[in-house]
């Protein structure tokens, strides 16, 4: 569903992905953990060109992601991103939040954007705060409301950039849980994150990064029990 291949992506002098071959199958959970500064972000960043790449392609749904113009905006519509700092519209409410880009990219009229909007807010288990603003809810309920805006695109694959970093512990576990719901529910999933225990539970496949490149590349039991690489070995010491 996602292919990247040889993919090469330089800030300056920095060479920050370095021949990067990844692909995703439609209904993976994809795990992707490494040290600070591997390019993690820069990775998820790329898959819908909020980030340019200096080499190599990167397909989504066997088409090629195009440099831009309309083509770039449907691809761009089939990847949904959730960050770790939320990114909601201040201004908004949780469900206009939800409601705007099926609107205005998808064209849908306001009342099927506000059904499915509800369905989607019911899912995330968060229907009953519709009506406030972001700064009005808890961080996990912000991010619970940003996954609701990504879902809402129809994407065919959502990538989370560290989602539960920015959160209290406490408001960890209900944003692991709907993001657990969403992949036993076959969503092609690709996920930055610290959360050793989701990886293992969630993911069917782990990516290890580092220095830029995919180092290791295995199941969960896998890599936690048996990594195969000095550098995921030191890793996982210093975490787990
Ligand atoms: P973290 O775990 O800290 O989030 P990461 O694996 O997500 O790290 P990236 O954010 O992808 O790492 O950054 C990879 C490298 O690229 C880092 O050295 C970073 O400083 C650098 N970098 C990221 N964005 C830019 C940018 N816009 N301009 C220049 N350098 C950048
Ligand atoms: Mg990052």
């Amino acid at each position: 569903l996602v292919v990247l291949e040889n993919v090469n992506k330089h800030f300056g002098d920095l060479h920050v992905l370095r021949d990067i071959d990844l692909s995703v199958q439609p209904g993976e959970v994809v795990v992707v953990i490494g040290p600070s500064g591997s390019g993690k972000s820069t990775l998820c960043r790329t898959i819908n060109r909020l980030e340019t790449i200096d080499g190599g392609t990167i397909s989504i749904d066997g088409q090629l992601l195009p440099k831009e113009g309309r083509g770039l905006a449907r691809l761009r519509s089939d990847v949904g991103m959730v960050f770790q700092s939320f990114n909601l519209f201040a201004h908004k409410t949780v469900l206009q939040n939800v409601t705007l880009g099926p609107m205005k990219v998808l064209k849908k009229s306001k009342a099927d954007a506000e059904q499915r909007g509800m369905e989607l807010l019911t899912r995330v288990r968060i229907a009953d705060q519709a009506g406030k603003y972001p700064a009005q809810l808890s961080g996990g309920q912000q991010q619970r409301v940003a996954i609701a805006r990504a879902l809402a695109m129809n994407p065919k694959v959502i990538m989370f950039d560290e989602p539960t970093s920015a959160l209290d512990p406490e408001m960890v576990q209900e944003v692991l849980d709907v993001m657990t719901d969403l992949a036993k529910e076959g969503m092609t999933m690709v996920v930055v994150t610290h959360e050793m225990g989701f990886a293992r539970r969630a993911a069917n496949r782990v990516v290890f990064m580092a220095d830029g490149q995919i180092v290791e590349e295995s199941s969960p039991d896998e890599f936690f029990t048996n990594p195969r690489s000095e550098r995921a070995r030191d890793f996982l010491s210093k975490i787990l």
